[in-house]
């Protein structure tokens, strides 16, 4: 069972000044694991959360996260400029990016990011744009199938990202002889796994990695960044990952395999998006239409322009009627957005409680990948965003597009000069 951190009187409050849809994000639940996610890896010192700021690009809640002591990741010229603006600063970005356009490496050295290259041709390309920062981070790309415990799971030799083991090791001496002193190591196999071993067994990869580029180079490692990838339980059934355990797993290896090499020092950095803000988010929506045809439908008055994952990835989302908690799940909907797109679909074949015109559905886990992810299709705009603060009271942290916004770029032809 799913429980929205909003009740149906909440809504109605809210909606008084701000109408559905709205994106709407839980202050104290945020706060909360961060702290749990810092206790994980309390025993690292130079442990660090930096926030994959596309998961929920909002300076609020960049905010949030900085005084729980996170840093950001970004991998854009935008996502730079906004985790500056926040206030983030040296050693609090990691610029985690590919195919980097010009000028986005200059910004983050300005920054004082982090940069982790994608690639062996960046060195040169880096070197060229603005020169290389002291130290460098590089992602790394085993190849082949990365097998857990539990099974395959996922196939980095097909993935765009990182370099091959030899590429590390040339692209560590060629970083030395450019005055490289410092080195990171990082690397991102599988996306929105609750497998709780996945971390240890990155981890495990990673740290005998780093051992192998040390004994080959020299170098000095810094920071191996396990990256984003640790899942949430999307479907009520699903476990959630229990962070405190896979803190602890990580501590392990790191004894094993790092600390006997002399390498004690490593700074243990993640990079995670979904596991920090995904739970934390609802889609607050309002049923507006109901159609009996061949299937039952439910029209809501949000589309995949709010919320992309379903349509996009066939992703579940779980759906609560507000007002109706305990009532039977007796009726089988298609719970529907406006698109004309015919998987633009929140919900096929779910089992609900009877919904009646005017009811609120909370769409659950919105908070990662949600938001994020919209876009303009059918001339859609973009919703509010909102933040449940821990005092109650309700904070507006992105007011909703309208049609001026959208016609912004059309300020160049005269005809939608009336609109604008
Ligand atoms: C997307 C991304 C993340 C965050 O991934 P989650 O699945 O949200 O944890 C972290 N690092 C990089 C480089 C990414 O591209």
């Amino acid at each position: 069972m799913k429980i929205p951190f909003l009740t149906r009187e909440q809504v109605e409050e809210i909606v008084k000044t701000c109408p559905t849809p709205f994106h709407i994000y839980d202050e104290k639940a945020i706060r909360e694991n961060a702290r749990k996610l810092r206790k994980a890896f309390a025993w690292n010192p130079g442990f660090k959360e930096f926030f994959a700021v596309k998961a929920t690009p909002n300076p609020y809640l960049l905010q949030i996260l900085r005084e729980e002591g996170c840093g950001t990741d970004c991998s854009s010229m935008s996502e730079l400029c906004m985790a500056d603006a926040v206030g983030f600063s040296e050693g609090e970005i990691m610029f985690s990016s590919n195919e980097t356009p010009f000028g986005e490496f200059t910004k983050a050295k300005e920054l004082g990011a982090f940069i982790n290259l994608d690639d062996i041709t960046h060195i040169p390309f880096l070197e060229k744009e603005c020169g290389v920062p002291k130290t460098v981070c590089m992602r790394y790309n085993p190849g082949g199938i990365y097998e857990l415990e539990n099974g395959i799971m996922d196939c980095p030799g097909d993935a765009k990202y990182g370099c091959t083991k030899e590429q590390m090791v040339e692209g560590y001496r060629k970083l030395q002889e450019l005055g490289v002193e410092h080195f990171g190591i990082h690397s991102f196999l599988v996306s929105n796994t609750t497998a709780e071993e996945y971390y240890p067994t990155l981890a495990r990869t990673l740290f005998t990695l780093a051992v192998e580029l040390k004994n080959a180079t020299g170098a000095h490692i810094a920071f191996i960044n396990l990256s984003g990838g640790i899942g949430i339980p999307y479907r009520p059934e699903d476990k959630p990952v229990d962070i405190l355990k896979v803190g602890e797993e990580v501590r392990k290896v790191f004894e094993e395999v790092l600390v006997p090499a002399g390498m004690g020092d490593v700074a243990i950095f993640t990079e995670l998006g979904r596991f920090m803000m995904g739970p934390y988010g609802h889609l607050v929506v309002r049923a507006i239409h109901e159609k009996h045809i061949y299937k039952e439908y439910i029209g809501v008055d949000a589309c995949a322009v709010n919320l992309m994952r379903p349509a996009m990835y066939g992703a579940y989302h779980h759906i609560t009627v507000l007002g109706k908690e305990d009532a039977p799940c007796d009726h089988v909907y298609d719970v529907v957005g406006s698109l004309c797109e015919n998987n633009d679909k929140f919900a096929i074949d779910r089992k609900l409680p009877k919904i009646d015109i005017g009811d609120y559905l909370v769409i659950h886990d919105t908070g990662a990948h949600g938001y994020a992810m919209g876009y303009n299709y059918n001339g859609k705009l973009k919703s509010a965003e909102l933040l449940l603060k821990e005092d109650g009271s309700v904070q507006m942290i992105r007011r909703a597009e309208t049609i001026k916004d959208y016609f912004a770029t059309l300020d160049i032809c005269p005809q939608m000069h009336k609109y604008l």
